[in-house]
């Protein structure tokens, strides 16, 4: 059976999301200024370009089906507490290093 427009347009988010997730993971491990060779497109450009495309498919799911991507201050505050708590925890298994920067949660 074939899809409908909604299902089509929620595999591509998730295509997109995918292809955000893989330039990451190149970053995480060549670095951000990285590039592949023939290129000039660093992995940080790279990940900005796919965060682009996953912001294409989200306005045309807003606009066509009228989905809701209006950021919530809470829930973004909420993750970004919840990320930086994982990461100590992670620095105390020995599974990151601690760096020089201050973590500031969203209350400073
Ligand atoms: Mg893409």
């Amino acid at each position: 059976m074939a899809m409908t427009r909604l299902q089509y347009l929620l595999g591509k988010l998730a295509e997109e999301c995918g292809e955000v997730a893989e330039r990451a993971l190149k970053a995480q491990a060549f670095g951000l200024e990285e590039t592949r060779p023939g290129t000039s497109t660093n992995n940080a450009d790279l990940i900005f370009e796919e965060c682009n495309d996953v912001e294409g498919i989200k306005k045309m799911l807003a606009d066509e089906f009228g989905m809701d991507f209006t950021p919530c201050p809470v829930q973004i505050a909420n993750k970004i507490d919840k990320v930086n708590g994982y990461y100590f925890y992670s620095i105390n298994c020995g599974m990151c290093e601690p760096e020089g920067g201050e973590i500031k949660s969203h209350g400073n």
